[in-house]
């Protein structure tokens, strides 16, 4: 898959770059998916960027399958998740 990329012009804020937890690759913030941890604990699709707390990335859905292979997600949480509504998350991803 080729990504496509921009090069910034120097005036403009170099894009900060967020490790997939799914695939390991590095790529700019702004083509992956933050996940947060919801109030009960469980890591949810954070679309607004806002969300208090870590985020961890993902390029999607099917580095999300990688991701619970790789039981990522306690690391990327730093202890703090609950529980994982994959079924939930999948879908989340699917929509965004
Ligand atoms: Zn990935």
């Amino acid at each position: 898959m080729v990504i496509k990329q921009i090069c910034a012009p120097d005036r403009q804020r170099p894009n900060p770059e967020r490790t997939c937890i799914g695939c390991g690759r590095r790529r700019p913030k702004s083509v992956l998916i933050r996940l947060a941890l919801g109030e009960d604990g469980q890591p949810i699709v954070d679309g607004r960027k806002g969300a208090a707390g870590r985020g961890a990335y993902l390029c999607g859905k099917g580095c999300l399958a990688a991701a619970v292979k790789r039981k990522v997600f306690q690391r990327a949480f730093r202890g703090k998740m609950k529980q994982l509504d994959r079924k939930n998350l999948e879908a989340a991803l699917e929509g965004s």
